[in-house]
């Protein structure tokens, strides 16, 4: 489904959605979604004129399975490069072991590590800016494209509004809520998480960052 003219949401990835961003016939995608979902992507991409190789890059918001599932395939296969936040960029690389229930997510679901990843050191790459957003995951990362943020899972949605990630997945709840509370929705109009439907930011916003800052 078309979010603005040249964002894509991909309907395939439901359960943990996948964007790709088309800039100059160049695509870059947001997150993978689930591992095995590759061809299913592929499939949809074709339904927009949209070629495998056309797939210039890939932007990981966090190192979580369920969004770097298909990352090395898409490598393997269109030669992208992909980037992640130098925090999370250890994770994906297995240097070191992901928390909690993620441990035992990662021993289950086996996800293929792309050969060459690298660390964003910047706050903007082309038309997107970069923006830190730890608590979910240590190196969260969110991007901007014009009016849309990507927000991965520094929020998830339902019935139209922000919620917050299931407890038990976050790393800090505490940075998260931070996170939160700092992020600027001034140039945003929609807000693509991974989990749940993307939203139109009205006053949906300020009630829940008031919510969440009372707990
Ligand atoms: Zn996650």
């Amino acid at each position: 489904m078309k979010i603005t003219e040249n964002v894509i949401k991909l309907d395939c990835t439901k359960g943990s959605y996948a964007y790709a961003v088309i800039i100059d016939e160049a695509v870059t995608l947001i997150d993978t979604s689930l591992p095995g979902r590759a061809n299913a992507i592929v499939s949809e991409l074709k339904t927009y004129g949209i070629n495998l190789l056309d797939i210039k890059r890939i932007l990981l918001t966090h190192h979580d399975i369920d969004h770097i599932g298909n990352a090395a395939y898409f490598q393997e296969n269109c030669d992208c490069e992909i980037l992640i936040s130098r925090i999370d960029y250890d994770y994906v690389l297995e240097h070191k072991k992901r928390h909690g229930i993620k441990k035992v997510l990662g021993a289950i679901m086996k996800v293929d590590i792309p050969k060459s990843l690298k660390q964003i050191n910047t706050d903007k790459i082309d038309c997107f800016s970069v923006i830190s957003t730890p608590g979910h995951t240590p190196g969260h990362t969110c991007f901007q494209y014009n009016d849309v943020l990507f927000a991965g899972d520094l929020i998830s949605s339902k019935n139209g509004n922000p919620i917050m990630p299931p407890s038990i997945m976050n790393w800090n709840k505490g940075e998260l809520i931070g996170s939160l509370q700092k992020l600027s929705i001034e140039n945003v109009k929609y807000i693509c998480p991974a989990h749940g439907e993307p939203i139109m930011v009205n006053n949906n916003w300020s009630e829940f960052i008031k919510t969440i800052s009372k707990k």
